[in-house]
């Protein structure tokens, strides 16, 4: 057996791998410039005084085939802008996953409401809807369904609690671009859809976000949260007639989003491509398990989650990741590394200006506690649970080199 690269073997792997963070593995070039360009020449670099961000806008709408879209600054400020729409406010929970970004739980604590954690579906890692329903109360107003590195949440089932009990579904879409859930594109199936252009998702910006609904009255809100809750509709003194804040995108960023649009399909098939590759060759490997996808459901692979059965191997997830990694090809622990609620800032309810606010608001008078046991489902995933690279620019070869990587170092921690 070929010495591991962490004790000094020779890598499987020298040459880096196509990466998110720069061209070797983003489709960007002259498509953006053109349009940057009428940007900077204009001169106006604001979406108000200029077309590009109103027209992302537009184009973003007609792609997921939504009445209204509304852009951003961020995935967060997307979520951020939905949540307030929705009227999402101080005293009520929102129910959500505990395996996401941050940006998920930002929206929430923003608006000053509580944040309740339901378990996963451990097949999926997405929400498991009978978790959802039993943490279901009077304070309970809406869900933020996540459809985690790309792959759908059991949509049906969640609209059908969400419908029993009257609650809000928004979509964090942010890592799940053109994911379909029986035929549907995710991101249209709930009241709110949210989507992130950050350096490391399907379509890019560096940063920035975009809102969708097919609802009148929260596409109202939304613009209005979006711009300082500004109506620039009334003419006279400034009618800032709501909360908001300045979530504005500029015309920068737009420019670059709409270019951006135009290839997303690309990306997204082209990743379908390299899963499927992925997946056919680590099937040969014993210990692990590929993504699982339920019928009618299409993941866009974000990143690619692969599931390694511990009791097979002498060594622990992060030392099968540093492994891996020293290989030459760049694995995650468990991705966020813990369910988000055992992080400091639920722990210890680091609230607003180092108090507890928001979770010993009046307006919400109950006691909520964060801690480990939870949602058994979604710790015991993380620690099992590594994360691939998936790449648009990935060759068959880098796929081969991947798989290399994994198996000379689950063969060498293999129990005999
Ligand atoms: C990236 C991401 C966000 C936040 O997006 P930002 O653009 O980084 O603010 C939210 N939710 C999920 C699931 C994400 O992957």
């Amino acid at each position: 057996m070929s010495k591991l690269a962490i004790f000094g073997g020779k890598p499987v792997r020298r040459k880096p791998l196509p990466t998110i963070s720069n061209r070797s593995g983003r489709n960007i070039g002259d498509e953006e410039l053109e349009l940057l360009k009428k940007v900077i020449e204009t001169g106006s670099l604001f979406r108000h005084s200029g077309i590009m961000v109103s027209s992302f806008e537009k184009e973003f709408a007609e792609f997921l085939g939504v009445k209204y879209a509304v852009a951003s600054t961020s995935g967060t400020a997307a979520l951020h802008i939905a949540t307030g729409a929705a009227g999402i406010g101080p005293g009520v929970e929102v129910i959500t996953s505990p395996i996401t970004d941050m940006g998920t739980i930002i929206s929430i604590l923003g608006q000053n409401a509580i944040p309740v954690f339901a378990d996963i579906d451990p097949e999926t890692y997405n929400l498991d809807p009978e978790s959802v329903r039993e943490r279901i109360n009077d304070k309970t107003r809406a869900i933020i369904v996540v459809h985690l590195f790309g792959l759908p949440a059991d949509m049906n089932s969640l609209m059908e609690v969400a419908e029993e009990k009257g609650l809000i579904v928004i979509e964090d879409c942010a890592q799940a671009y053109l994911a379909e859930y029986r035929g549907k594109l995710v991101g249209t199936i709930g009241d709110i859809g949210c989507f992130s252009l950050q350096q490391s998702k399907h379509m890019f910006t560096g940063d920035g976000g975009i809102t969708v609904t097919n609802n009148d009255e929260f596409a109202e809100k939304a613009r209005l949260f979006m711009d300082k809750g500004w109506d620039r509709g009334i003419a006279g003194p400034r009618a800032y007639v709501m909360l908001g804040f300045n979530y504005r995108m500029t015309e920068l960023q737009g420019a670059v989003a709409r270019a951006q649009l135009k290839k997303v399909r690309w990306v997204v098939e082209r990743r379908r491509k390299v899963a499927a590759s992925l997946t056919k060759r680590l099937s040969e490997i014993e210990g692990v398990e590929t993504p699982k996808i339920p019928d009618g459901y299409k993941h866009s692979y974000w990143l690619y989650p692969l599931k390694i059965d511990l009791e097979m191997f002498n060594a622990s997830l992060a030392e099968i990741v540093r492994a891996i990694s020293a290989e030459g090809i760049p694995a995650g622990a468990g991705y966020i590394g813990k369910p988000i609620y055992l992080a400091p800032i639920f722990l210890e309810k680091r609230g607003y200006g180092g108090t507890e606010c928001p979770w010993i608001c009046p307006l919400y008078g109950k006691d909520i506690v964060y801690r480990e046991g939870l949602c058994p489902n979604a710790e015991r995933i993380l620690k099992q649970l590594i994360t691939l690279p998936c790449n648009e620019y990935f060759t068959e070869e880098d796929v081969e080199d991947i798989a290399k990587a994994i198996e000379k170092v689950l063969n060498y921690y293999r129990r005999k």
